[in-house]
């Protein structure tokens, strides 16, 4: 493990986050309450209940204010953007130790609304991996036509798609037939 099982979890749980918006794949993801509440569920988002059409459009806008620490061009960047996500959101630190999972560290304000808990916890996982030196983790998928983002928690960081399956063997296959392609006009 690169980082932290709960910092790796609040990066896997952004990165979802942020592919959810119709700015990345086309479609939005996340179009209402039940869906925020299935994401929530799967994440294991805690000290979460009741959501609203108002926790549908805070997250929205919290992910457009996310995105952009993927594409920065240096730590600097990344920084700035994440300081500016924490700076808006009140932080708690605390240590937890609930539902059964050893003690870790929550930084949202008890009674927190989801997006000020995923701007709090997911604030300070993104700024943790910045604070390790490993920024160039946190990346757009490298296939040309895709703008998801990803987070690249291999050692030797050698992932470059937001999804090998789909992007990767897509790109894969291309470059297959270009090759069959070359070699049949040769
Ligand atoms: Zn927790
Ligand atoms: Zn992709």
């Amino acid at each position: 493990m690169i980082f932290s099982h709960d910092t790796e979890q609040a990066l896997l749980s952004i990165v979802e986050l942020v592919n959810s918006s119709p700015e990345r794949n086309g479609k939005e993801q996340l179009p209402d309450v039940a869906t925020l509440d299935e994401f929530v569920a799967r994440h294991r988002v805690s000290e979460i209940a009741g959501l609203t059409e108002r926790d549908v459009h805070d997250v929205h806008s919290l992910r457009e204010r996310i995105y952009p620490i993927f594409t920065a061009t240096s730590d600097a960047e990344a920084a700035t953007f994440i300081n500016a996500i924490i700076a808006t959101t009140p932080v708690t630190p605390r240590l937890t130790d609930h539902d059964g999972y050893p003690l870790h560290m929550h930084y949202f304000i008890p009674g927190a609304t989801l997006a000020e808990h995923l701007a709090a916890d997911c604030g300070i996982a993104l700024a943790q991996v910045v604070a390790a030196g490993e920024q160039e983790r946190l990346r757009s998928c490298e296939a040309p036509d895709c703008s998801e983002v990803l987070v690249d928690l291999s050692r030797n960081r050698c992932k470059r798609y937001c999804d090998a399956r789909t992007c990767g063997n897509r790109l894969h296959v291309a470059a297959y037939r270009e090759r069959r392609r070359a070699a049949a006009a040769s």
